[in-house]
């Protein structure tokens, strides 16, 4: 075994990998960019040196600096997780030229692979199952349209070097062919800088079935098929193992094609060899193709090992370092079931956008295995991959595990940038993907009701109007702070609220013309009659409320609130937590703009706030001696429209 390796990534999968080798003892070289000088796979490894810029080629695509920094510090292994270098068979020539080793295939296996006109023609070779299709070399548009005629509609335009679903395109009448081969040929040329496509049969209710093959250069072995079908827009959102209605004979002959590809090409080291299933009679064993192979780790790798118990980045240092295949074939067994959700920093009702953020509140729950580059004040920058955690669950069976999942992601917390947390949980209560019925249209078929699913709740929301009003415990435990009769507005970006507290433990939030009762009883909290399951969480971003779908209000920006909007110059609000010192106005009190309204004392400072604009003094909601919150209003001015 290696005493130390360099992992040349970043993220989750940097931490996966480092995880691993603290307890095989395997010391670790942590590499980062400008962007990830704090970043969580810094902070886990032994050692750490500094690539350069944010930018992936000025830092992780730097094979040069990275063969460098594995030199200067004795490593003498390169591991290089998903992305980035780590299907780049020019860079394993160097880093073995180097003397190091590269923990994977040999260069000569990804070659092999990472065509998929050059992949398919290999595996029919080796007599495994390929789509029907064409993959030669004429590109010519009138001969590919006659393939594709000869093959039969629909069809599927896929660029060769393609990859995240680029260059692919759907084809279902031939007078189209033309148009989408144009638009294939040109995002192929500009993200790969490959143009060449080939044609396949549009596969009907297709699933995306992949088989995890490990090798050591002359034996493999499979350990068993991932279903990837929940997809949207090509790409994963969940991921489970084994495939729901996989058949044992099936598993076999599948099994047994896959193991056959990687020994086809003396494979070293984790793999995938990705099918597509035909899914409108069941599973058959006649109804699955190669698609590809993807000679690397996979995102979703965890729920493999959730049912084999095989840690296979072990596997990989093992195998790496010279040791023969750590099992035989016959050794391997599946044992329940698993689920991998990717949750992601990314603006779901706005078309799936990526965000970015600091995570002013990042909780996760027990119970689940969480693979996350990212802690709690951390950003998610827009350099990288958006993806803030995978949530990996486990049950004796289907239905367990996917609860399981639901739970898990209904107790996960993030604030300081939206998710597709709602999402996620709208997923795991889909009556089709609950009952197992998966297939690639699933998400794209129902995805106007899974992303109205996640829309904001009005009864968790007055729940963060109480949170935002300073009435709910910030304590773990939760619950209501003594309460105090009163009635006042609550703003936050956005948007504002009429909370009347009538006694302990009962409100009224009165949000965009719906009155909410709000009680704390029994140690719950109940909105309109129903007990709530929510948490109420307050952090440095504002106030959010979990446990369900997730809700966030965030105070008024104290220095946008002269001319933002939200306000219309109508409320003075405290800039930062402080005491309210003086208060030099009364209600009805005409007022100009940058007259001292009151005085607030915060940071040993005392701090004037003035009117925005001239108007009246609608209410004073603050009195001296007052301690107040960043955010609170304090001042309220009549609506004025000509002020607006
Ligand atoms: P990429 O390398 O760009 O990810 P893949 O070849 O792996 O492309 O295909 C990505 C996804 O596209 C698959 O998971 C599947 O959902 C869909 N797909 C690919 N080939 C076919 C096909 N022949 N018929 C139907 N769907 C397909």
């Amino acid at each position: 075994m290696f005493h130390k390796i360099l992992i040349a990534n970043r993220g989750e999968i940097a931490c996966r990998v480092i995880d691993t080798c603290r307890r095989l003892g395997v010391a670790t070289v942590a590499v980062f960019s400008d962007a990830d000088r704090d970043s969580r796979h810094v902070a886990m490894a032994d050692q750490a040196v500094h690539l350069g810029g944010p930018a992936p080629a000025d830092s992780y695509l730097r094979g040069d600096a990275i063969i460098a920094a594995a030199l200067a510090t004795g490593a003498q292994a390169i591991h290089p997780g998903y992305g980035f270098l780590s299907e780049n068979p020019d860079f394993v020539d160097v880093v073995e030229a180097a003397g190091l080793v590269f923990i994977g295939p040999s260069a000569r296996a990804i070659r092999a692979m990472g065509l998929k006109d050059a992949a398919k023609a290999l595996m029919e070779q080796a007599g495994v199952p390929v789509v029907p299709g064409y993959h030669g070399d004429n590109q010519d548009a009138a001969y590919l349209a006659d393939q594709a005629a000869r093959i039969g509609y629909p069809a599927l335009i896929k660029a060769v070097a393609g990859g995240g679903g680029k260059g692919m395109r759907r084809v279902d009448d031939p007078k189209d062919f033309v148009d989408a081969l144009d638009s294939a040929r040109s995002e192929a040329r500009n993200a790969f800088g490959n143009p060449a496509v080939l044609i396949e049969k549009y596969v009907l209710q297709p699933r995306h079935i992949e088989v995890q093959v490990f090798g050591d250069g002359h034996r493999a072995v499979h350990l068993f098929e991932r279903d990837c079908s929940l997809q949207r827009r090509h790409q994963k959102v969940i991921e489970e193992a084994p495939a729901p209605g996989m058949t044992a004979e099936m598993r076999r002959t599948m099994g047994a094609a896959a193991t056959r590809a990687a020994e086809a090409i003396g494979y070293k080291g984790a793999g995938t060899i990705e099918f597509i299933v035909d899914g409108s009679d069941g599973l058959r064993p006649d109804r699955f193709w190669f698609m590809e192979m993807n000679t690397r780790l996979q995102v979703e790798h965890p729920v493999t090992e959730a049912i084999t118990g095989v840690d296979l980045v072990e596997w990989q240092l093992r195998v790496a370092s010279g040791e023969p295949l750590p099992a035989k074939q016959e050794d391997l067994t599946i044992t329940g079931h698993a689920f991998e959700a990717r949750l992601y920093a990314e603006d779901v009702p706005a078309g799936f956008l990526p965000a970015t953020g600091r995570l002013a509140h990042l909780r996760f729950p027990e119970g689940a295995r969480i693979e996350t580059g990212v802690r709690q004040g951390d950003r998610v920058s827009p350099w990288y991959d958006p993806m803030i955690a995978k949530i990996v669950t486990h049950g004796a069976t289907r239905a367990i595990a996917l609860r399981a999942l639901e739970s898990a992601l209904v107790d996960t917390e993030v604030a300081g940038s939206v998710t597709n947390l709602d999402f996620l949980i709208a997923l795991t209560r889909h009556q089709g993907f609950r009952a197992g019925e998966v297939d690639t249209g699933l998400i794209g078929r129902d995805l106007d009701a899974l992303v109205a699913a996640a829309a904001p709740d009005p009864r968790a929301r007055a729940l963060a109007v109480i949170g935002l009003a300073g009435l709910a415990d910030p304590s773990p435990k939760g619950g209501a702070t003594l309460w105090q009769p009163l009635r006042r507005t609550i703003a936050w970006e956005g948007g504002e609220a009429v909370l009347e507290v009538l006694g302990p433990g009962v409100a009224r939030v009165t949000l965009e013309d719906t009155l909410h009762e709000v009680r704390w009883q029994s140690d719950r909290w109940w909105v309109d009659g129903d007990l709530r399951r929510n948490r109420i969480v307050g952090h440095d971003a504002g106030i959010s409320v979990f446990g369900g779908r997730p809700v966030h209000l965030s105070p008024l920006d104290p220095l946008a609130r002269e001319t933002g909007p939200a306000g219309g110059g109508a409320l003075t609000l405290s800039p930062m937590p402080g005491l309210v010192k003086s208060v030099h106005v009364t209600a009805g009190q005409a007022v100009s703009a940058g007259d001292r309204l009151a005085v607030l004392e915060a940071m040993k400072m005392e701090h004037a706030l003035t009117a925005a604009r001239d108007g009246v003094v609608a209410e004073v909601l603050a009195r001296p001696g007052d301690q107040v919150e960043a955010g609170a209003p304090l001042i309220r001015l009549q609506d004025d429209e000509a002020a607006a």
